[in-house]
């Protein structure tokens, strides 16, 4: 079957962006196509454009395979496998730990097949028609390249509906009597359910982070919100915390939690298991004067998309307003979101005006690099502390949405929206003479009387704070 699609819709192929959404096709010819099915792109004029998976239930009709003429069979998936397999064995990730992702779905050409290796089971999610075309393909692929006999199925995330397709899980491939095994992580070991812990199991993508927080919790009195089955908590726990405070709302993620402290010989006295609301419960701790040195939040996506921004920005601002003021002197907060509709720079803000509300001065933000990785992070110092910045070269995600702090430079340099000139933006001193002048249509989840910082140089150092007004913005001190 061919799919042609209406004049002009052709442009965002040919600058190779892999989706055609059903408004843009005009037409299609010949023999209809099952779901998952391999259609030919064509433009208005005839032009050949790509090779895709046809999802007649989806917005996104297609689902580009390949921009060239090259037949999507086997030994097409072999291709694709192999390189992503070479590229994951380049990040060397294997000497650190036995369970790490292996496809990324279309990260590596492999759109909605997503894998995980856990020690010698893998974990499939298929996500799009296409992928649920070559399922079988792909597993027996996957067998043969890597070696690994056992492949378990967790198809049951809510994206399938969008494609028409029911939620699967299963074994796949192989035998896998016990659905519960122990992997290992910089030097500890964490159970792993793969049948029904969440995603495919566990959060494979903080594996770096877990590590930092091992490398700074020592001697310091831990609190982990959002703990699930311990990740921070037996880090922190190994690498010498005074003490370990886990709170989740899930009774069967703190079960496994305790079991993983048993797995490691850790000591229980040290450790505390708490079951109820982050947000009810530091609240608790703060009506109760309790303090932390070092603090965790690693909260649920709470913005899906974009049009969640508003409410998810202000359960970020409260649960981190409540942990800066849980803070001793000289602690860190390790706060993250994974909402893809709050960006760095909105998630950045969110944090910083948290610190001033709970008046922390003087306080830096640091980040980790966000280059290869989807999450959002700050390490903040509680106060007075030097800023915490470090990369992450090995991460498991490996599109990262580009950010741009200067898009708040620029607008801070911006005299009064007319003057779209930036300034230097590299001379604090320059913008900080001058004074930022925030137009409220470009930061729609300003509200009036909010306080806010505004970051005016690459190095995430807070230069302005203020308050906004309805005539603008009005600088109330520097940091
Ligand atoms: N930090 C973990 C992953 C956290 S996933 C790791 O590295 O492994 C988010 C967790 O938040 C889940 O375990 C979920 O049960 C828990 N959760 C969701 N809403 C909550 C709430 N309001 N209070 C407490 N826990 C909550």
């Amino acid at each position: 079957m061919k799919l042609i699609l209406n004049p002009g819709r052709e442009k965002s192929l040919l600058r190779r962006h892999p989706w055609v959404f059903a408004s843009a096709v005009q037409s299609v010819d010949g023999p209809s196509a099952a779901s998952g099915e391999t259609v030919d792109l064509f433009s208005a004029a005839g032009e050949f454009l790509a090779r895709a998976a046809y999802s007649p239930h989806s917005q996104i009709r297609a689902r580009v395979w390949t921009f060239g003429a090259e037949s999507v069979d086997r030994e097409f998936f072999q291709k694709k496998i192999r390189t992503a397999l070479a590229k994951r064995s380049a990040l060397n990730v294997q000497r650190d730990t036995d369970s790490y992702r292996l496809l990324h779905g279309e990260s590596d050409g492999i759109a909605g097949v997503i894998v995980d290796r856990y020690n010698d089971v893998l974990v499939l999610q298929s996500l799009t028609a296409g992928a649920e075309y070559w399922k079988q393909t792909i597993a027996d692929v996957l067998v043969e390249e890597t070696g690994v006999q056992n492949i378990y199925e967790r198809s049951d995330a809510d994206v399938r509906e969008l494609e028409g397709l029911k939620s699967i899980t299963g074994v796949l491939r192989g035998e896998i009597d016990n659905s519960r095994f122990a992997i290992y992580e910089h030097g500890v070991k964490f159970l792993v359910d793969v049948q029904s812990g969440h995603k495919t199991g566990f959060y494979l993508d903080q594996r770096e982070n877990r590590r930092r927080v091992g490398e700074l919790a020592k001697d310091r009195d831990v609190l982990n919100c959002f703990c699930y089955t311990g990740g921070f908590s037996i880090h922190a726990l190994a690498n010498g915390a005074k003490s370990v405070l886990s709170v989740d709302s899930s009774a069967d993620a703190l079960s496994l939690l305790e079991e993983n402290l048993k797995l490691n010989d850790l000591p229980a006295e040290r450790h505390t298991s708490l079951e109820g609301d982050v947000f009810q419960l530091l609240r608790k701790f703060r009506d109760e004067n309790r303090s932390f040195d070092m603090i965790i939040l690693d909260p649920p996506k709470f913005a899906p998309t974009a049009a969640h921004a508003e409410k998810a920005s202000r359960a970020y601002k409260d649960i981190n307003l409540l942990a800066f003021k849980l803070l001793r002197h000289g602690g860190i907060l390790v706060t993250f979101s994974c909402s893809g509709g709050v960006d760095a720079a909105l998630f950045q803000k969110i944090v910083a005006s948290a610190a001033l509300d709970a008046g922390r001065c003087r306080h830096r933000l640091g980040r980790f690099d966000r280059r290869f990785y989807a999450r959002q992070y700050v390490l903040a110092g509680g106060c007075r502390h030097d800023l915490i910045r470090f990369d992450e070269p090995n991460c498991e995600r490996s599109a990262g949405r580009a950010h741009s702090i200067h898009s708040e430079a620029r607008n801070a340099g911006t005299r009064n929206g007319r003057d779209r000139q930036p300034r230097n933006l590299d001379d604090p001193a320059e913008s900080y003479h001058r004074g930022p002048r925030l137009r409220r249509d470009r930061h729609p989840h300003l509200v009036l009387g909010q306080r806010l910082a505004v970051f005016t140089d690459g190095n995430w150092r807070i230069l302005y704070a203020g308050y906004y007004e309805r005539r603008g913005w009005t600088q109330c001190r520097s940091g």
